[in-house]
Parts: structure tokens; C-alpha cells; sequence
């Protein structure tokens, strides 16, 4: 079975059924826009005084989502080696794990987890 957007597949394992994404990274232009996105939520976050950067402790939990990604999103190798999350809403590297103002586009982890 396809998803709306021809991008993920879902596949059944008994009685449990999983999404493993089949399609391609969000292009450049989607990532710049994410990126740039991004860069606005940490500008707001910094002129609030509130805080943007994660502790390490919540940045390896949130790489470690990523990496059993439930919808097979996420390339250790992707983004030339910085890691890459292929979710038709991001296109991330290993960097947002580490941003407070950052969440999952599939609701994985959310922007601040404490
Ligand atoms: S940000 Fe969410 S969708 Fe993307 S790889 Fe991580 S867990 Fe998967």
C-alpha cells in the first residue's frame, strides 16, 4: 500500500505493520526552505532569551530515534556523511537533533524534550 504521496510503503509483519520509506530526499529548494524555516525558529527562540541548543543527553536520544526510524526516514550516510532525515518535511542532517527549537515531522520526538 502506498501513502497519499507515493513516498512511503507500508508492510506487514504479522499483526504488526510498519512504513519503510521508499522514495527520495525532499530536493534542495525543500531542504533550503526547511533549513531556512529552521533558522527562524532559532532566531525567535534566541530574541525570547529561551535556550536552542539540546544537552547531549537529549541529542543522542533523539539520534537514537532517528536511527530505528519507524518510517525507515533516516540515512547515516546522507547530507555527505552529516546524517540525513528523508521525511518529505525535512531533509535534516545530524545537527537538529541538537536544536531545541527543532521536532520530528512525524511526531517521533518533539521540539523540547527536557
Ligand atoms: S526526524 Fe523523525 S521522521 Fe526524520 S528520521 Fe528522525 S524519527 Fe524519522
Amino acid at each position: 500500500m502506498l501513502c497519499k504521496r507515493g513516498s512511503c510503503r507500508i508492510v506487514k509483519k504479522g499483526k504488526t505493520a510498519s512504513i519503510n520509506f521508499t522514495g527520495e530526499s525532499p530536493s534542495l529548494a525543500q531542504k533550503a526552505a526547511h533549513a531556512a524555516a529552521a533558522g527562524g525558529r532559532i532566531v525567535r527562540a534566541v530574541v525570547s532569551g529561551e535556550p536552542v541548543l539540546a544537552p547531549p543527553e537529549v541529542r543522542e536520544a533523539r539520534l537514537a530515534i532517528c536511527r530505528a526510524c519507524p518510517g525507515g526516514f533516516w540515512r547515516e550516510e546522507g547530507n555527505a556523511g552529516f546524517g540525513e532525515c528523508r521525511h518529505p518535511q525535512c531533509g535534516c542532517t545530524k545537527l537538529k537533533q541538537g536544536l531545541l527549537t527543532e521536532h520530528c515531522p512525524a511526531g517521533h520526538w518533539p521540539a523540547t524534550t527536557a
